[in-house]
């Protein structure tokens, strides 16, 4: 990423509008050579993308060459030609897409119940919103390994002309603007609870909206194109939730910046309601990218979770209407224990009080078999997983569900799982099960 301020010192003098491959770039400096060569490469990778439904690209170019503010440029220059395109043809081509329907899409147990007072405006709009953008333009989602990365293309981004509808994806770590929570380590389990509290539930969630219609945020505003420091005062200012109005902004963006994982993790891009389907993305300094997927595609399971895990799920299954799909959960949890039960005394030590056994491929394969978990009984499994997770993320009052993080536990397991019995367990090489012991810093033991 460039964010050197010398990169382009010679700021067009007339038009700084650049014909490139028959679409119109603004680009706020006289590009160098290799800025319009960068920018032709983005233009002409979107444009066989359309043609052809996908296509990738993977450009390099030195520090200092501009390099984010030409994809920037390009990509939203692209962008709003398409937008032109749809618009000029005849409005009976373009049909109304179907709501979004699937529940687990507003699922992982981060989005909130239907708000207690029964207001349900904000995850309405966002569907609307989301179905309306779709019609018209691809999303454009500018993924970063961090926040503060994000911040720097922020600032190359006030640099151009554009101004098209934007959003930061963040946490509730990062955005949570009431007083009484934000800055706990458990924010995410602090703020669920909230949200179920009838007659509590938190002031800021119900202003949410006056967040995201603050004039500051509008066309022309001073925070049009804003930072995630900037939602939180807005947030401040108002007393409402700049984590849920992000989300909204969201769905109606053209432009949304989310480090990487709101990307590639799917647990993360279900929780955060991300449809990367038929968008844009950048993934910039895309080395660390490799890093980003191992993350996505791995589960890390204390023992204390896993038996608080099984003690959720054998609770559930003593309600006679939903032992049909807890008890083959249950029956895998306890296999899982037992497993770790017999290996975990003969474990390979591979440094002080830290003992490690790994099996791959087949033999993976072969362990979890023992545990209960077999290519041919994985769908079924999965089944069950799916259920359990869709009722815990829809939490419909009344009904009983897993909660907080024996609900995360199972999703990324069962996420790992599904890589790895993926094409017929073609990819299980690829895949490692690992045991481990070690002593925390708290002095007690773990096992995962
Ligand atoms: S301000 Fe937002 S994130 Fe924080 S507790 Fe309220 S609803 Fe949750």
């Amino acid at each position: 990423m460039d964010t050197s301020p010398n990169s382009n010192p010679s700021p067009s003098p007339k038009s700084n509008i650049y014909h490139i491959s028959g679409v119109p770039v603004e680009f706020p400096y006289k590009p160098y050579g290799s800025q319009l060569a960068f920018m032709s490469r983005v233009i002409s990778t979107l444009e066989r993308a359309r043609r052809q439904g996908h296509c990738n690209a993977l450009l390099e170019s030195p520090t200092g060459t501009g390099k984010t503010l030409s994809l920037l440029c390009s990509s939203i220059a692209w962008q709003l030609h398409q937008n032109r395109r749809h618009l000029s043809k005849p409005p009976s081509s373009v049909s109304e897409p179907n709501e979004v329907a699937d529940p687990l899409i507003h699922g992982g147990g981060f989005i909130p119940d239907p708000d207690p007072s029964g207001n349900t405006e904000m995850p309405q709009q966002t569907t609307k919103a989301k179905a309306h953008k779709k019609l018209l333009t691809p999303t454009i989602y500018y993924a970063s390994r961090t926040h503060s990365q994000i911040s720097q293309v922020i600032r190359e981004y006030r640099k151009t002309s554009y101004r098209v509808p934007m959003a930061i994806l963040a946490s509730r770590k990062h955005y949570c603007t009431n007083k009484y929570v934000c800055g706990k380590e458990n924010v995410d389990d602090v703020c669920k609870l909230l949200l179920k509290d009838t007659i509590g539930g938190c002031l800021e969630f119900k202003n949410a909206n006056k967040v995201r219609n603050h004039p500051s945020l509008q066309i022309g505003g001073c925070f049009e194109v804003h930072d995630i420091e900037d939602l939180v005062s807005i947030g401040q200012r108002v007393k409402g939730c700049s984590y849920f109005a992000a989300q909204t902004l969201a769905a109606e963006a053209q432009l949304v910046f989310c480090p990487y994982s709101y990307i590639i993790n799917p647990i993360v891009r279900r929780a955060m309601d991300v449809d990367i389907k038929g968008s844009i993305l950048i993934l910039d300094e895309a080395h660390n990218v490799e890093d980003m997927a191992r993350d996505g595609g791995t589960v890390d399971i204390e023992e204390d979770v896993l038996h608080a895990l099984q003690a959720e799920l054998g609770q559930l299954c003593m309600n006679d209407n939903l032992e049909m799909t807890y008890r083959p959960l249950y029956d895998v949890i306890q296999g899982i224990v037992g497993w770790i039960n017999i290996r975990k005394d003969n474990l390979q030590r591979c440094e002080f009080e830290h003992y490690l056994s790994t099996w791959t491929g087949d033999k993976a394969k072969q362990q979890l078999q023992q545990i209960g978990i077999s290519q041919q009984y994985f769908p079924v499994l999965q089944e069950c997983a799916t259920k359990a997770i869709k009722a815990g993320a829809e939490a419909v009052p009344g009904e009983t569900h897993l909660t907080g993080i024996s609900l995360i536990t199972l999703e990324g397991l069962f996420s790992s799982l599904s890589y790895f019995f993926s094409g017929n367990g073609c990819h299980a090489n690829d895949y490692q099960l690992a045991l481990q012991r070690y002593v925390k810093r708290d002095g007690s033991k773990s096992d995962i």
